[in-house]
């Protein structure tokens, strides 16, 4: 059952988030990324919303070129060449990947090799910054809102294909969700892992390439632009790049971790998905290198470093949560988590066809401090990239609100999940652990 504030909120997200995205890359490009002018020039009668949409650059062949050969080039990476990076890389897990059990209880084999994908592409880059010169490396800021237009035809390509696939041919469909609702099917999806072919997995595809892959190079291409216009690049821009730099890659490093996480293990494949990775990540993300070109903030050594420790420190709290509660449910619980063995709380639950399975929820180490610790880590990340662009703007926040949002209601959603899962087991466990993101305070 859809209740009326889940279908308020995707009617909201369905007609107002790319008209958001639209917003934040116009502000930057006509106003010098102040969000509160293009509204003050409206009410004021200084412009029209003609003359913004004028000013607007449109959709382009060129852009359509580029774009059409960097989503062709990562599906030849993710379908055509399986991993070699597992190979020789001690301690990465890649190539053939088993996915959490589904409620159906099918288990997926995925293709992992999203570091190689990375790497390759990468090295295409610097290889063409430095030796080659085929294109600019500044050519994905020079064409930022005629590519918008390509990566939303591409979002609602992929989420209205995936939902009259989810009707006609899905891939498995016992694990198919309909609520009988048009916009809420259409939003969080129909299908729970839609696949063409037996490799080319949605989820993972739309997820990690091209929006993941794209978010460092869109960074040095924001980074190329500063160097072009004021002929060095800010002490900001390199903490931006190489704070995201390292979360990206921990992203990479991990994809097979990444198959055990809510994106993959519990959410279908719709709108929210298709849609947000191709246009919400690539270019909401990334706002705080976009702002850095227009502002070329210059931070002081001690807040640069304040910084610094901030995003390392919540990147160490973030990998290290998820760390634990990879090795705790790897394992069976056969580990040490902080030197000692892990306490953890035994539960239960039932799949659709009435099969028991049986689980276990950590209460050690980051654990034991609050429930989603791990977002508390990913939160004090985000607001290091925030604070590295200084106080002028509010646009550069953006990110730190949207997190904030998004981590909460993830809690929220989460918990509602586990507790219709496990029942009295889930509230056994939040007895224990009485706080959700920060110890002593929610
Ligand atoms: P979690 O990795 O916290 O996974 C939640 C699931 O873990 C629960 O549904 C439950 O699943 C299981 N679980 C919960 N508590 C315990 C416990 N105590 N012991 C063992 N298992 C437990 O959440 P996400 O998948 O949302 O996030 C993964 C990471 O990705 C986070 O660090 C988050 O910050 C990050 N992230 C980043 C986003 C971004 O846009 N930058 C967006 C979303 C996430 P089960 O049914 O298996 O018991």
């Amino acid at each position: 059952e859809v209740d009326w504030f889940s279908l308020a909120s995707i009617l909201f997200l369905l007609m107002f988030a790319p008209l958001i995205v639209y917003y934040f890359i116009m502000s930057c490009d006509q106003y010098q990324c102040s969000l509160t002018d293009p509204v003050i020039d409206l009410l004021t009668g200084n412009k029209h919303l003609s003359d913004i949409w004028n000013k607007t650059p449109p959709l382009t062949y060129r852009a359509a070129g580029i774009y059409t050969l960097w989503v062709t080039f990562q599906v030849v990476l993710y379908v055509f060449i399986p991993d070699f990076c597992h190979k020789f890389l001690p301690g990465y897990v890649g190539g053939v990947q088993e996915g959490a059990v589904t409620p159906a209880g099918v288990v997926n084999k995925y293709e992992i090799n999203g570091l190689q994908a990375w790497i390759i592409t990468h090295l295409l880059w610097f290889a063409n910054a430095y030796y080659f010169h085929w294109f600019s490396p500044t050519i994905i800021f020079d064409n930022w809102i005629p590519l918008l237009w390509c990566a939303n035809i591409l979002g609602y390509v992929v989420s209205t294909f995936a939902m009259i696939k989810g009707y006609l041919f899905p891939t498995n469909a016992k694990d198919c969700k309909f609520t009988g609702n048009f916009f809420y099917d259409y939003m969080m999806g129909i299908e729970f892992n839609p696949r063409i072919g037996k490799w080319f997995d949605f989820k993972l595809f739309f997820n990690g390439r091209p929006g993941i892959v794209a978010w460092t190079l869109i960074n040095l291409s924001y980074a190329a632009k500063q160097q072009e216009l004021y002929g060095h690049i800010t002490n900001s821009m390199i903490l931006v790049n190489v704070l995201q730099g390292i979360y990206v890659l921990d992203f990479f490093w991990n994809e097979a971790w990444y198959l055990k996480t809510i994106d993959i293990c519990h959410d279908h494949f719709g709108w929210y998905l298709g849609w947000g990775d191709c246009v919400w990540l690539p270019y909401l993300y990334t706002l705080q290198g976009l702002y850095l070109v227009y502002h070329p903030v210059q931070l002081c050594t001690a807040n640069a470093m304040g910084i610094l420790i901030l995003g390392l420190i919540g990147y160490y709290i973030f990998r290290m949560t998820n760390h634990q509660k990879d090795l705790f449910r790897r394992t069976n619980g056969n580990c040490k988590i902080w030197g000692k063995k892990p306490e953890y709380i035994e539960c239960s639950y039932m799949s659709v066809d009435g099969t028991r399975f049986y689980s276990k929820l950590l209460t050690s180490g980051f654990w034991g401090w609050a429930r989603h610790f791990n977002y508390t880590g990913d939160l004090m990340g985000s607001l290091a990239y925030c604070l590295a662009c200084g106080f002028q703007h509010i646009l550069p926040y953006f990110y730190i609100i949207y997190m904030t949002i998004l981590l909460t209601h993830r809690c929220l959603r989460d918990e509602h999940r586990c507790l219709s899962k496990y029942g009295k087991d889930w509230r056994r466990y939040t007895a224990a652990v009485p706080y959700r993101l920060l110890p002593g305070l929610f």
